[in-house]
């Protein structure tokens, strides 16, 4: 995940009056292993194990991803296995398997080696997803008697406070440039700064927090994915 300080340095080098856009910016995660882990020639298919071939980014766009204080950005290629496609063919519809896949499928990452598969830090879901650390946490919140509820407020409570930090840090770099000495002081002192916005304008910061809802369902999720422990002779 970049961090925070490698564009830092670049907002606060500017003269001028900040760029907002700058501070909406949000973690990208491209997931594509086989540029990240070279040895792997190929993202195998989770339907025959054979090699993917990729296809072009996914289509449906970069996934949004909760995060402990923000949210972030999943995206990666569509990839076609031939082999599954050579079998499909002459079979009935109910026979056929799945051509395209994603190299976060469940199933394609059970067949990548652990070093390279827990690299991919997130549970999806239908449409978005979540980071496993969070789930874990979930796990304990649990634990110890604290409900789903309580669970998605800390994790509100956590985004608002990475918000208003992010707009105390663009108000105060704004009145800064607006009032120190230098050239640039009159011509910043006569524009007008723009305003932060809202925490869940889509258009400006796109803050976004996990419901109560969510959580329980990613709950059931994870749960339903964990390995079952079988253990011989129990008392
Ligand atoms: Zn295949």
């Amino acid at each position: 995940m970049p961090d925070v300080l490698t564009y830092l340095p670049h907002i606060y080098a500017r003269p001028n009056l900040p760029k907002l856009d700058r501070f909406y910016q949000k973690a990208v995660l491209v997931w594509i292993p086989e540029f990240l882990f070279p040895e792997l020639q190929a993202v195998p298919c989770p339907g025959c194990g054979g090699k993917g071939a990729p296809d072009g980014w996914n289509p449906k766009g970069p996934r949004r991803v909760f995060m402990e204080h923000d949210v972030a950005y999943v995206m990666g290629f569509r990839y076609k296995c031939a082999k599954c496609a050579e079998f499909n063919e002459g079979k009935q519809e109910a026979e056929k398997r799945k051509t395209s896949f994603n190299a976060w499928d469940a199933g394609c990452l059970r067949r990548l080696p652990e070093y390279m598969s827990k690299e991919f830090h997130f549970l999806l879901t239908k449409r978005s997803g979540i980071e496993i650390c969070m789930v874990d946490r979930l796990a304990d919140d649990l634990v110890h008697g604290k409900g789903f509820s309580a669970a998605a407020k800390n994790i509100r409570q956590a985004h608002t406070t990475k918000f208003m930090v992010d707009q105390l840090k663009y108000t105060s770099l704004v009145n800064t440039r607006r009032t120190s000495s230098g050239i640039f002081r009159s011509a910043n002192l006569a524009k007008i700064p723009e305003r932060f916005g809202s925490f869940d304008d889509s258009t400006k910061y796109g803050g976004a927090v996990p419901s109560e809802h969510y959580l329980r369902d990613v709950w059931r999720l994870y749960f339903s994915k964990l390995p079952v422990l079988e253990v011989d002779s129990v008392d």
